[in-house]
Parts: C-alpha cells; sequence; structure tokens
C-alpha cells in the first residue's frame, strides 16, 4: 500500500513533486551509440534511460519531504503510473482491479476523450477521480471521462535537442513541450520529462453514471471536512 500525505485537508496525489524534489541539469554531450548519434549526459548513469533508451530529465527523490507542489508532476512517479497504470493520486495498482479496462479522467479541451488520443495522465481509481475533478487545479475547471480497454506505451514528452548545436529546440507553439513517440528518429535527440500512452479501445463515460452504478455517494466537502 502507498503511504499517503495531505496538506491543508487535500490528498496529495502519488505523482505530485515535493519541494525537495528539484530537478538538475547536467552537462550534455553528443555521443555515438548503436544504431548512430544521441544526446547523452557526460556522467550518464544506466538509471538516466528508460527501458527504450529515451533519455531522462534527473529530478531528486524526496516523496513527503517539504512542501507538495500540487500541479507539478515527479517525472519518475508520472512514468511508473503510466507503465504500471497506477492511480496517480493514491497509487493503487489499477491494472489489478481492473485488468479489462481503466478509468482516465482529462482536462476538458472541448471534445470527448477520443480513440488514438495521447495523454501524460495516468489512469486514477474511482475514488480518486471524484476527488481530483473537485480538487486538482489541471480538472476542476473541466474535465472529460473514458474507460479505456488498451492504454499502451507511445513515447514520451520532453524537450528536443539540435543534434549539432546541442541547444534545446523550441517546442511546439503554445505548448511547454513535445510529444515524441519511441519510434520517431527525433527521440535520440530528446529529454523526457513525461511518459506519454496512447488510449485506445475508449468509452467515454460520465463519473456521475460512475457512481450511480457502484452505488457510492460522490464525495462532498461536508463529508471532507465536518
Ligand atoms: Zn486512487
Amino acid at each position: 500500500m502507498t503511504r499517503q500525505f495531505t496538506q491543508n485537508g487535500l490528498t496529495v496525489p502519488y505523482i505530485a513533486a515535493w519541494s525537495s524534489e528539484k530537478t538538475v541539469s547536467p552537462l550534455v554531450e553528443r555521443r555515438e551509440a548503436k544504431g548512430g548519434p544521441c544526446l547523452a549526459y557526460r556522467d550518464e548513469s544506466p538509471y538516466d534511460r528508460d527501458m527504450w533508451g529515451a533519455l531522462w530529465i534527473r529530478q531528486a527523490i524526496g516523496r513527503g519531504k517539504g512542501r507538495a507542489n500540487f500541479a507539478a508532476v515527479h517525472a519518475l512517479r508520472q512514468r511508473q503510473a503510466m507503465i504500471r497504470l497506477l492511480c496517480q493520486v493514491c497509487g493503487t495498482d489499477i491494472l489489478a482491479q481492473s485488468p479489462e479496462r481503466q478509468l482516465f479522467v482529462l482536462k476538458d479541451t472541448g471534445q470527448p476523450v477520443t480513440e488514438g488520443e495521447t495523454t501524460t495522465a495516468p489512469p486514477l481509481c474511482l475514488p480518486c477521480a471524484l476527488v481530483s475533478v473537485r480538487d486538482c487545479p489541471h480538472l476542476r475547471t473541466g474535465h472529460v471521462a473514458a474507460w479505456v480497454g488498451r492504454p499502451q506505451v507511445w513515447g514520451v514528452a520532453g524537450v528536443v535537442y539540435d543534434p549539432t548545436t546541442l541547444r534545446p529546440v523550441s517546442p511546439p507553439a503554445n505548448r511547454p513541450t513535445a510529444e515524441i513517440a519511441y519510434d520517431d528518429p527525433a527521440i535520440r535527440w530528446t529529454l523526457a520529462a513525461r511518459h506519454v500512452n496512447v488510449l485506445h479501445d475508449v468509452t467515454p463515460v460520465q463519473l456521475s453514471d460512475l457512481v450511480a452504478e457502484a452505488g457510492q455517494p460522490a464525495p462532498g466537502r461536508t463529508a471532507d471536512h465536518p
């Protein structure tokens, strides 16, 4: 069971970053590797790459130390939650709980969750989904939800470096990072900050309908803060 932390009466999500979890920026270099040149850290260790070979940002691990930043995401916990399908709030193994399909809740961008959509948001268990749409800074302005039968590994979100100058290339307009698939050659020059899944076998749902099916009362502020 993953330990839960609260701050100001709110549950701190498993993937939220804490003030002690600083990121560092090691020096990068161009390295001749199997399959061609790639971006690398000068003092790279085996922990700096994921199992598909992508280079990741370095971020300290100190969950529960300092203050939680609800709007910030810890890179390693986000990656674990995406790959193993853990609830992003309580860390529960959702794949074990619900092997057929998992619940994804995304920020409302004016359309339902669509087949083949990519996302950096890990799944949620239903109780955490209900709390998140009320309290999460990313979701409380509006959300869409779906059952997803096949969430699959797709790539990363991060910053692409120029192979010649080794300087970051500007991300696409209005986006802090670029999404790069693992089969895209640009993955070799990408410094990853988030794991990206692609959602297949998507069935949009209303959380209120799931609550009715499950026979659970919707969480209210009065219940949490008597
Ligand atoms: Zn949960």
